[in-house]
């Protein structure tokens, strides 16, 4: 009987669980890794997206040679030739892989006609695995995210002293979130230049003429794990102090400000988020650094981040179908083309996106994904979009984030009212209106920022559903104090600018 062991690209590190089982008699175990190019143009993913993956796992293979067990890499259309040739070749009786993280690809390999069985083996990428997600979601009326980082901190003991949370309170936010309104000075970004592999990967790119989207060059994300060890290392010594405060900010020309950029790493594989989450609190300790920025880092990941994966397998396979609001705009095509649009926050947003693959949460959540809302776009077109834009994109994080959090589209499940703002949050929390075309301060006339009357627009069509939310009442009461002539100027800016955008 000899088990063959195939690693999938989102799965790039030494201790994962499918290598586990075997690691007693590794050099007797082939290893397969695969880079597909039928599957890598399903989308049209980000070309820095592309680079990334196939270098790390180019980088992962050869790690794997260095500690003695036998790999083989295949660069091929699909996946069903190259496992089967190496199944037979190796005499393989029994395939292992680790269970994807995305759904859809489980369900690919379960199509797979192969020449032995395959079996998978639990996931161990994420703290709470999803039978414990589920335990813990048993008997709950609603799953909140506050219940479940309390949860968190208490199972793994972060940031705990005598079973109570250190600084006596388990959120800090009051101190952070705050607008960029001095000239501030930002800490320099730990970027990379491309080893061989990875110019070997873009030369490949550029000569097979790949689709995709964005820029391919320059190339400067790491494809490592000491790469991404030395970006934590990086954001701990240089942001983490800052992070808490300005984690919403947004400043023109200012593309990652105190943000830690680790999660193109942690979803590869290439960080673990105990070792993320360890390393900052131990910051607290040695370094003494801020509290609220050290709460607000660990909520995200052992918070949001193992929420969003528990969330996700544990809804139901049409979750990312739903479509609370029968939202139903096509896509603006700015969105492929930042230069296509004169409004100012979108343009250095999807500008920015273009280049790297990157935007921080609150760029992602309350400029691209709150305009998409307002507007009225289908939420898989704009879920699609995400994800091909970004270079952390994988469908457990798409679904939750684009489809739950940013669109409301499960009505609720995961947030309790939509991230819906007017053109009011985004000059607040950035210098972006300062330098547009249109007028932040008007909802109607002449230069009106379209923020504004999409904005009421959204309320006033919406104006049922969102009544049944509770949280949503002391706004709609300022709807219903609208005059009428406003309202009526209002609805027919929103419908001309959405003809325009069609057209
Ligand atoms: C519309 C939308 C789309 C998003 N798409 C993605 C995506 O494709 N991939 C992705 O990893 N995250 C996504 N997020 C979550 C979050 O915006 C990114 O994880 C974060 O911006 C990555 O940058 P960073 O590493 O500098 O994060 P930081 O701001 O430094 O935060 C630290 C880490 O916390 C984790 N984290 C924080 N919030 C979330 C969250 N809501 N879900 C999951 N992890 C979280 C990430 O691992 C992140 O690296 C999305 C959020 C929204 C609202
Ligand atoms: S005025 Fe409106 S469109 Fe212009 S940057 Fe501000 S919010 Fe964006």
């Amino acid at each position: 009987m000899t088990i063959g062991i195939w690693i999938l690209g989102n799965q790039l590190w030494l201790q994962q669980a499918a290598l586990a089982t075997c690691k007693q008699q590794k050099e007797q175990t082939p290893i397969i890794l695969i880079e597909s190019h039928f599957y890598s143009q399903q989308r049209l993913y980000h070309y820095q997206k592309l680079v990334l993956v196939w270098s790390a796992m180019r980088h992962f293979a050869e790690e794997l040679q260095a500690n003695q067990w036998p790999v083989t890499y295949e660069i091929a259309d699909d996946f069903e030739t190259p496992l089967n040739h190496w199944i037979k070749s190796n005499k393989i009786t029994e395939v292992r892989v680790m269970t994807p993280t995305d759904r859809p690809f489980s369900l690919l390999i379960k199509n797979l006609q192969l020449a032995c069985p395959i079996t998978f083996v639990p996931n161990n990428h994420f703290l709470w695995s999803s039978q414990e997600f589920k335990e813990w979601t048993n008997s709950r009326k609603r799953l909140l995210m506050e219940d479940f980082y309390r949860e968190g901190r208490k199972r793994f003991n972060i940031l705990m002293k005598d079973k109570k949370p250190v600084g006596g309170q388990w959120n800090f936010d009051k101190y952070n979130r705050k607008p960029p309104k001095q000239k501030l000075k930002t800490p320099p970004v730990l970027w990379f230049e491309p080893d061989q592999i990875t110019q070997t990967v873009i030369d490949e790119i550029k000569q097979k003429k790949l689709p995709g989207h964005g820029s391919l060059e320059p190339f400067r994300w790491g494809v490592t794990r000491g790469n991404g060890l030395a970006v934590l290392d990086h954001f701990i010594n240089h942001c983490l102090d800052n992070f808490g405060p300005y984690q919403d900010a947004m400043i023109t020309g200012e593309k990652t400000l105190w943000h830690s950029l680790i999660s193109p790493y942690l979803n590869l594989g290439l960080l673990t988020p105990i070792e993320v989450i360890k390393a900052v609190e131990k910051a607290y300790h040695d370094k003494s650094l801020p509290l609220n920025s050290i709460e607000g880092l660990i909520r995200q990941v052992l918070g949001w981040r193992e929420y969003m994966h528990g969330i996700y397998h544990y809804q139901d396979d049409d979750y990312a179908q739903n479509n609370w609001f029968y939202h139903t705009e096509p896509l603006p095509q700015f969105y492929w083309d930042s230069s296509k649009t004169n409004m100012n926050c979108l343009s250095q947003v999807l500008q920015q996106v273009e280049e790297t693959g990157y935007g921080h949460h609150i760029q992602r959540l309350m400029v691209l994904s709150n305009f998409a809302l307002i507007f009225g776009v289908n939420p898989s077109e704009i879920e699609n979009w995400f994800h091909c834009a970004f270079i952390d994109a994988y469908d457990w994080v798409m679904v939750t984030n684009v489809i739950g959090m940013g669109q409301f589209a499960d009505g609720g499940i995961l947030a309790s009212k939509p991230y819906a703002s007017s053109a009011n949050y985004i000059n607040k929390m950035s210098d972006y209106c300062s330098n547009c075309v249109y007028n932040h301060r008007k909802r109607t006339g002449e230069n009106a920022c379209p923020f504004n009357f999409l904005y009421w627009n959204f309320l006033f069509r919406h104006q049922q559903q969102l009544k049944s939310l509770g949280r949503m009442n002391l706004v709609l009461s300022h709807l219903s104090r609208m005059e009428e002539q406003e309202l009526n100027e209002i609805q027919n800016l929103a419908e001309e600018w959405r003809k325009k955008v069609r057209s």
